[in-house]
């Protein structure tokens, strides 16, 4: 613990922390698809390049408004692009004592369990990332004089309880800091794991549990966070023998649709305030992390950003992916979740359905040339 703290005094020393205590935002749009669009309107988003794409202007349709991102993935990126862009570049860092934490954000049906979990054929985030993890251990573990181990837990939070997927029968955990302000949960399943099958064979059957669970407990899947940690000890071979812990965290997180204007009731209305409260409280961390203004960061007000303290903001690398989906009955959640991921926003002036039909999908080239409009908008 101590040399993980030294590793972080030394990442802001040298002005580091400041660059990587930013949360990087990027969008992905799913594929549309027809059967999700009863009226059959085709698309209200679109991309325009890398970084920036627009959705047609509800309050004015001769307008659109113009977004900007850290990275705008478009309905043709495939898992692996996903992956190499916006995950993969942060994983060496766990192995030596740093934390890192990747989310996927957005509306339920916009693709936030493609883009962690992904299928057997299109593997997501998370099956790459464990995979590349033992990957970058085995080739550090031949050339340097350490010895690595790596553990893995995998919890839900679900109506601000947190609850152990590897252990069903459990009931809510607490989440404790320790005096090296380590975040922690006593009492949570960890397990060793030394090569991919160990992982799979712990993370499919918990992952199937969650999803059953979920057709009887009005979606639950949708109503939670589903946090797997990936953990790194490393210890040196030699004296003094220094230890080293990185934590990853991989989120699918729960849907950002507003339950209040589909009309639940009952448990399902307590249910949304209590997502309402976690998604609520990331929404003010990665803002104020986000911001250049010195504020307070309020990871206690929620148990997820509490979780998340010592692995989000600090010296810590954190990505979040924007899922949304490119049909109507999706705007208003799509407008919310991009609201959220930028606080960068132009409205332009110029017909949406005008151009669909005169400009190809993905006008990439003409795009790039009025890129700097994007991110003059607040
Ligand atoms: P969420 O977890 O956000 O509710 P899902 O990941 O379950 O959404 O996605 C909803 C549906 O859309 C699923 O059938 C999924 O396979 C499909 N889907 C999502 N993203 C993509 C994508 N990028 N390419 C192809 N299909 C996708
Ligand atoms: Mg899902």
């Amino acid at each position: 613990y101590l040399n993980c703290r030294m590793a972080q005094r030394v990442a802001t020393s040298d002005g580091a922390a400041k660059k990587t205590s930013r949360v990087r935002v990027a969008v992905r749009l799913r594929p549309y698809m027809g059967g999700e669009d009863e009226k059959d309107e085709g698309p209200c988003v679109r991309g325009l390049d890398s970084q920036n794409l627009e959705i047609v202007n509800w309050r004015n349709a001769t307008e659109t408004v113009k977004y900007h991102f850290d990275v705008f993935h478009d309905e043709k990126t495939t898992q692996q692009e996903v992956f190499l862009s916006s995950v993969k570049p942060i994983l060496p860092h766990i192995l030596t004592g740093q934390n890192a934490s990747v989310f996927a954000y957005g509306p339920t049906g916009a693709g936030k369990t493609h883009t962690m979990m992904g299928s057997s054929d299109q593997p997501g985030v998370i099956p790459r990332a464990v995979r590349e993890v033992f990957k970058l251990v085995k080739v550090k573990a031949d050339e340097e004089g350490w010895d690595y181990s790596i553990g893995m837990s995998y919890l839900e939070i679900y109506n601000e309880k947190v609850l152990d997927l590897l252990s069903p029968s459990s009931q809510d955990l607490p989440i404790r800091e320790n005096k090296d302000k380590n975040i922690f949960i006593p009492g949570l399943t960890h397990t060793t794991i030394s090569c991919f099958s160990d992982f799979d064979k712990q993370f499919v059957p918990a992952s199937l549990n969650r999803t059953t669970a979920s057709t009887k407990l009005n979606q639950r899947s949708s109503r939670s966070h589903a946090i797997l940690l990936i953990k790194v000890v490393r210890t040196q071979r030699a004296a003094p023998h220094r230890k080293q812990t990185g934590k990853l965290y991989l989120i699918d997180l729960a849907g950002s649709e507003d339950n209040r204007r589909t009309g639940n009731q009952g448990i399902r209305l307590k249910e949304s305030g209590a997502i309402n409260l976690s998604l609520f409280t990331l929404n003010k961390v990665v803002d104020s992390l986000n911001s250049s203004a010195a504020v307070r960061v309020p990871y206690r007000d929620s148990k997820l950003t509490r979780l998340l303290q010592d692995s989000l903001g600090g010296s810590s690398h954190s990505v979040m992916i924007t899922n949304i989906a490119p049909e109507y009955k999706y705007y208003f959640d799509t407008f919310g979740a991009l609201n959220f991921a930028s606080k960068s926003k132009l409205v332009v002036n110029k017909p949406f359905t005008c151009e669909t039909v005169a400009v190809p999908a993905m006008p990439v080239k003409r795009a790039r040339d009025d890129h700097t409009a994007g991110g003059s908008g607040t």
